[in-house]
């Protein structure tokens, strides 16, 4: 396993931070690394300006071919990915695999579509009088800045939009989980691509990260992170009027209705904020119920939260730690502050796991919030911590779920049709489920209204995000 930084085809030792990587497990530190440094950042930028004229001239199905191969890699490294992504993220085995599987998904789907349709690239326009032609161009030298909850995944959902554009890239993992980052590195590096096309500098966000952020030979950066380091990419992006997308916090609310299948509807909010240990964008971690079912619903799903096994992978347990210290201790304020206020009451859990086992573990949370202006109701935690209220009409249902100032994701519970579709066009948020679980396809687009996201990533929206648009006219 790599342990270096990967820059203009070969791989460099980092002249950053020494930075030690911890199972959230164990707590015991699994490797050792330096880190890039602002100057080791420089390079890999100057790599990827220098190799942007000749892959951006490339044709997509040239791309596609690499992206294919490097789907297939993924493929046949999945088994090494998943214990990877088990021993630096805790993740359960199904949840590891699930990731591997969602990167293969999406480079392949950026082939096909790249492949299939060449008018993703070029259009002809009919003006009266004369021809139009309108083009859809790399943007440039693309800075990529991941996040630590979903390493690899997250970062294929950039990675493979941005090359099938014509885009060369630098790759700044998070910190906390450059194992796996590093091993698609690895894998990409196989595949044969021109050197410096793809870059991975691991280090810290503000040191390299900013670098990314503030250099003018990068043309868009493309986050997915908090809404506090969002914000200020957003205004060091601004000196260099730089295109910039941004998939940042959330709130989610989960809405179920008197008239849902309720053994369905528990399945549904119990996946939707215990999976990943609640450390998703999207987690619906606002549950919204009708107060003729609220009593025998919340019984139903405490008796249902109290079974799920917390604990290591190796014990095959449902749900994992919380990646690092740092986010245990912030997610174990978060909730301490909160239930110190009126107006919320832990009803399972409240705390890291009892006992004295080592890790990062914080037990499965639910809590009733009797004011919708509580900061548990409005502040993200990203943790394992479900909030709930009631409501008294679809109306009252869903002002609530819309009092955010987030807007990524919704899901809607009910067993009346013509509900579900009122109720998801009213609902302000990008991506919306009825009666289904959360799973993000590359075929749709993913980010969300307000302050979660600026832009869309997934799908054709975010394939665009990597081009830049021109019109050509001439006589006929
Ligand atoms: P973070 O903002 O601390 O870090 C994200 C990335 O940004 C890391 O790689 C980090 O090193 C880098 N970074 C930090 N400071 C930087 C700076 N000044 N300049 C440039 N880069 C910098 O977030 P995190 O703690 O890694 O992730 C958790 C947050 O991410 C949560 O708030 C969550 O909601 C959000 N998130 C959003 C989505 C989404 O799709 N909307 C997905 C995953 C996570």
């Amino acid at each position: 396993m790599m342990s270096k930084l990967y820059i203009n085809g070969h791989w460099v030792e980092g002249t950053g931070d020494t930075w030690d990587v911890v199972c959230p497990v164990t707590e015991e530190v699994i490797q050792r690394l330096v880190l890039g440094s602002a100057a080791d950042m420089d390079d890999a930028i100057e790599a990827a300006s220098g190799a942007f004229m000749k892959w951006s001239r490339t044709s997509p199905a040239h791309r596609a071919e690499y992206l294919q191969r490097i789907a297939l890699g993924v493929q046949e490294n999945k088994g090494l990915l998943i214990d990877l992504q088990m021993r630096n993220s805790g993740k359960p085995f199904a949840e590891a695999e699930i990731d591997v599987d969602a990167v293969i998904d999406t480079f392949s789907y950026y082939a096909e579509l790249i492949a299939k349709e060449p008018q993703s690239h070029e259009e002809s326009i009919n003006v009266p009088g004369f021809r139009g032609e309108v083009t859809r161009e790399p943007i440039g030298v693309a800075g990529l800045i991941s996040p630590w909850n979903f390493p690899m995944v997250t970062t294929s959902w950039k990675l493979a939009p941005a090359l099938a554009a014509g885009c060369t890239v630098v790759v700044k993992p998070s910190e906390y989980t450059p194992l796996a980052e590093m091993a698609l590195a690895s894998i990409i590096d196989k595949v044969g691509l021109p050197p410096g096309v793809v870059n991975f500098v691991p280090g810290l966000g503000h040191i390299v990260g900013s670098k990314l952020v503030e250099d003018s030979r990068v043309s868009k950066v493309s986050f997915t992170g908090s809404g506090a380091v969002g914000k200020n990419i957003m205004k060091q992006a601004a000196e260099t009027v730089k295109n910039v997308s941004l998939e940042l916090g959330g709130k989610s609310p989960i809405l179920v209705f008197a008239d849902a299948d309720i053994d369905e509807a528990i399945e549904l909010v119990v996946a939707g904020i215990f999976y990943n240990a609640g450390q998703i964008c999207s987690a619906t971690s606002r549950l919204l119920v009708d107060e003729n079912i609220a009593a025998d619903f919340i019984e139903r799903l405490s008796d249902r939260v109290t079974v799920i096994s917390v604990g290591a992978p190796s014990e095959g347990a449902q749900m994992g730690p919380l990646v690092s210290k740092t986010h245990f201790q912030r997610v174990v304020a978060s909730v301490e502050r909160g239930l110190a206020l009126p107006g919320a009451v832990a009803r399972i859990g409240g705390g890291a796991v009892a006992g004295s086992r080592r890790g990062f573990f914080f037990a499965p949370t639910v809590i009733e919030i009797l004011d919708s202006t509580h900061e548990l109701w409005q502040e993200e935690i990203f943790g394992p911590v479900l909030c709930y209220m009631t409501f008294a009409s679809e109306a009252e249902a869903i002002a609530l779920a819309n009092d955010s100032k987030y807007g990524l994701a919704a899901a809607v519970v009910t067993g009346c049709a013509d509900r579900a579709r009122r109720v998801s066009r009213n609902l302000e948020a990008g991506f919306v489920t009825i009666n289904a679980p959360q799973i993000v396809s590359p075929r749709l687009s993913w980010g969300g209204y307000k302050e979660s996201s600026l832009g869309r990533e997934l799908g054709r929206f975010g394939l665009s995000s990597f081009q830049e648009v021109k019109s050509i006219l001439s006589p006929i």
